[in-house]
């Protein structure tokens, strides 16, 4: 496929998002930077072998930088910048580096760039607006090959046109962001509207109709959600939520992977994931980038609604949402190829995800409701896997899905974390 390098560039159409590089080093403590040829072109040029000696290594079929012990990158130097930036310029450096914490989403039209939430300068908001970043990103864009044109799907048979996606993502984008209804009740629509319209076909609702229809359908959601009362979670569905929680914070090392071999490795990922099912006892290790605390001691950290930084954590939730969405990473190219339909399940559930993830991350701190750093901490780590990992977008995940879309779970398991009981 010829390379569209002119492809036009749709920068995320949220005014406060800003972001500027602050230096954190954080990224390349934690990414495993995959390498395209042209990267490796570079790398040989650059000639880092004589002083640091094999700067890549190849884990199955494909190359990546190589990460030191404490699984940062060769070129992570003690003050925390690029070595490769420091010598030779910030366009010297694996595409993959540059272009964090942008992401390109393409569809049949243009290219979205969205934006990664696993970067701190991003959550905390800190920087120049996205637009002023728009040079920079066009050249980056030219250096991707695949960045190609991709269709989107409506349903699992019914292709949109880019206009229709727009229109889905403009429609629940002013859901998100109506400050009338509380953020409890936007995200429990998000998982409603993902509950009814599983199974739907939109092959005879097209073009303006489709637009119409959606806006009946959120525009009723504030009448329709009260006669519709949640029920608590029941146990069932909060395993496979801690479940879901679990594979959106494991990311192993390829060093790890290499060190303990394919069969150590998914044996000990099975029987962590097992541990979350269960919910009992002690969280297993998880890096040392997530702490861990008792399970027992998640389920006893208050919901969101009992924050003392409700408000500031809200903002955050509500601007990664509306960043997904908007930035072409909710579904489409930009999420596994996903119909817009399957996208706004897996929204709902990430949302679900980083609310229990924050009241972990809470409670291995000992307090009684997440803070404004607990939600920071697990919107990251949501984040980071969201999309990109090949297991959430994988045959499990939809099974995940398709058992929460049961008797109204996804709906109850995202309430529990924002405003009902926790248990059920
Ligand atoms: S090459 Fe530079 S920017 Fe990329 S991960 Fe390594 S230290 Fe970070």
């Amino acid at each position: 496929m010829p390379a569209p390098r002119s492809i036009p560039l749709t920068v995320l159409p949220l005014g406060e998002q800003r972001y500027g590089c602050h230096g954190c080093g954080d990224c390349c403590r934690d990414f495993t930077v995959q390498l395209r040829e042209r990267d490796l072109e570079r790398l040989r040029a650059q000639g880092w072998e004589r002083e640091l000696g094999e700067v890549t290594v190849e884990f199955r079929g494909r190359r990546y930088l190589r990460q030191r012990e404490d699984g940062g990158c060769v070129f992570l130097r003690a003050d925390g910048k690029c070595r490769i930036h420091a010598e030779h310029g910030f366009a010297a450096k694996p595409v993959a580096c540059q272009l964090f914490p942008f992401t390109f989403a393409p569809d049949a039209r243009s290219a979205k760039v969205g934006i990664s939430f696993a970067c701190a300068s991003v959550l905390a908001n800190r920087g120049p607006g996205l637009a002023s970043h728009l040079g920079e990103l066009r050249r980056m864009a030219g250096e991707i090959d695949e960045l190609a044109p991709s269709r989107t799907l409506l349903d699992a048979r019914t292709e949109a046109a880019p206009e229709e996606a727009d229109a889905a993502a403009d429609v629940l984008d002013r859901w998100l962001s109506d400050s009338a209804v509380p953020f409890a009740f936007r995200v429990d629509g998000v998982a409603w509207l993902g509950q009814q319209l599983a199974g739907a076909s939109f092959a005879k609702v097209r073009g303006a109709r489709l637009r119409e229809l959606l806006e009946t359908l959120v525009g009723a959601l504030p009448d329709e959600l009260p006669l519709h009362p949640i029920a608590p979670a029941t146990r069932a569905q909060l395993a496979t939520l801690r479940q879901a929680s679990f594979f959106r914070l494991e990311d192993p090392k390829i060093g790890d992977l290499a060190r303990l071999g394919r069969l150590r490795a998914t044996v000990g990922q099975f029987l962590r994931s097992r541990a979350f099912s269960r919910g009992r006892g002690a969280m297993p290790a998880m890096g040392d980038r997530w702490p861990s605390a008792d399970f027992g001691a998640v389920d006893r950290v208050a919901p969101l609604s009992g924050s003392a930084d409700r408000a500031e954590c809200e903002e955050l939730l509500v601007r990664w949402m509306r960043a997904t969405v908007l930035g072409g990473r909710a579904w489409g190219s930009g999420f596994y190829g996903w119909p817009v339909v399957d996208g706004l399940q897996a929204l709902s559930l990430n949302a679900a995800c980083a609310g229990w993830l924050a009241r972990a991350h809470a409670a291995a701190s000992e307090r009684p409701a997440p803070s404004l750093e607990d939600v920071r901490a697990a919107v990251g780590r949501v984040d980071r896997t969201s999309g990109r990992a090949p297991w959430l977008g994988s045959r499990a995940e939809r099974m995940r899905l398709a058992w929460l879309r049961i008797d109204d779970g996804l709906r109850r398991v995202a309430w529990a974390q924002f405003s009902g009981a926790a248990e059920g």
